[in-house]
């Protein structure tokens, strides 16, 4: 790959180190490539579990960040100067059987942008110019990114949960700050559960319209339709099972969770599904990105410069901030 300057980036070396920034050499686009200059890009749980090691196919040393905003520099495919996000599903064949079948998150060849290929935590990147996706203007940079991984993966794992009217959201982090709000504008009721002794979360949740928010120990007030798990705690899926009604729904949102212990087969009796969600389709971001002005999202935001990730990352693993952590190039 041709070469052109050198940038500042974040580097995972290895699974359990921290990030080393670092400068590292500008890659050029390739053939329906663009190369993107990063102004923001969100920090999600999955970079997480890159940390630790728990993403399979995931290959280091790796530069991560899938919620990347930035400006088309050079390339093909997007003029350049064009404002584009930059999301997890870096690439699809487009030619095997779930290509084939309009399931082209599950496609056997896939790239994962921060994963299996560089990410935004860096002041450029080089992407697939077929997964950069125009972002909707009413957005800063800095709102924009979280609706590129916790937005959209969020808003599959809301539309597999079925258009039941009341959903319980567990784990009320960056995905679930923004379904909450899609979920109000849709007018359905929200319930948020999180860690027994996180009352800020919970105080979080009621401002962002949650009918109801308290332990996820604790059972909701009224059976749910359905629910969406974003915390990455296989106990919770009993429970879940357990709040909602014959017939629901419950959707794991995560890319990696804790064992999920035995459980009675009452629990799922009655028709009730569990599920996963995989990734993201260009469909989804399509009606996604659509959606977020319509709805009137507000995405809330703590910006960190590129210089902290390590910060970043060691404040979302202690939950200490509502919203989504959001690195800058400056
Ligand atoms: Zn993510
Ligand atoms: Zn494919």
């Amino acid at each position: 790959m041709a070469l052109c300057g050198v940038m500042r980036a974040a580097v995972l070396h290895a699974p359990g180190q921290p990030l080393s920034l670092e400068r590292v050499p500008i890659a050029a686009p390739g053939p329906g490539q663009v190369r993107v200059k990063v102004a923001a890009c969100g920090v999600c749980r999955t970079d997480l579990h890159l940390s630790d090691g728990e993403i399979a196919g995931a290959t280091y040393p790796r530069i991560l960040g899938h919620e990347a905003v930035g400006t088309v520099e050079s390339g093909e495919g997007h003029r350049a100067g064009t404002r584009v996000g930059v999301p997890w599903l870096g690439f699809a064949c487009g030619a095997c059987a779930r290509c084939n079948a309009g399931e082209e998150n599950l496609c056997e060849h896939a790239q994962f942008t921060g994963a299996t290929r560089d990410g935004g935590f860096a002041e450029y990147l080089v992407a697939d110019a077929r997964f950069c996706f125009p972002l909707p203007e009413q957005f800063t940079d800095l709102e924009a990114a979280p609706l590129l991984c916790a937005g959209l993966i969020g808003y599959r794992a809301l539309r597999l949960a079925g258009p039941g009217p009341r959903v319980g959201l567990y784990g009320f982090g960056a995905a679930a700050h923004l379904l909450a709000q899609v979920l109000r504008w849709q007018g359905r009721e929200v319930f948020a559960f999180t860690r027994p002794d996180d009352l800020a979360a919970q105080d979080f949740a009621r401002e962002l319209g949650a009918r109801w928010a308290g332990s996820s120990d604790a059972p909701p007030p009224v059976p749910l339709d359905a629910a969406i798990l974003f915390a990455p705690v296989g106990e919770l899926v009993p429970r879940a099972l357990a709040a909602v009604r014959p017939g629901g729904t419950v959707v794991c949102g995560g890319i990696h969770m804790s064992d999920i212990p035995r459980f009675p087969y009452a629990l799922l009796w009655g028709e009730r599904v569990l599920r996963s969600v995989a990734n993201l389709t260009r469909q989804d971001a399509a009606e996604f990105l659509a959606l977020a002005p319509k709805a009137g999202l507000r995405p809330v935001t703590h910006p960190y410069p590129l210089s902290d990730a390590n910060r970043a990352l060691a404040d979302l693993r202690r939950g200490a901030l509502q919203g989504a952590a959001v690195l800058v190039t400056d």
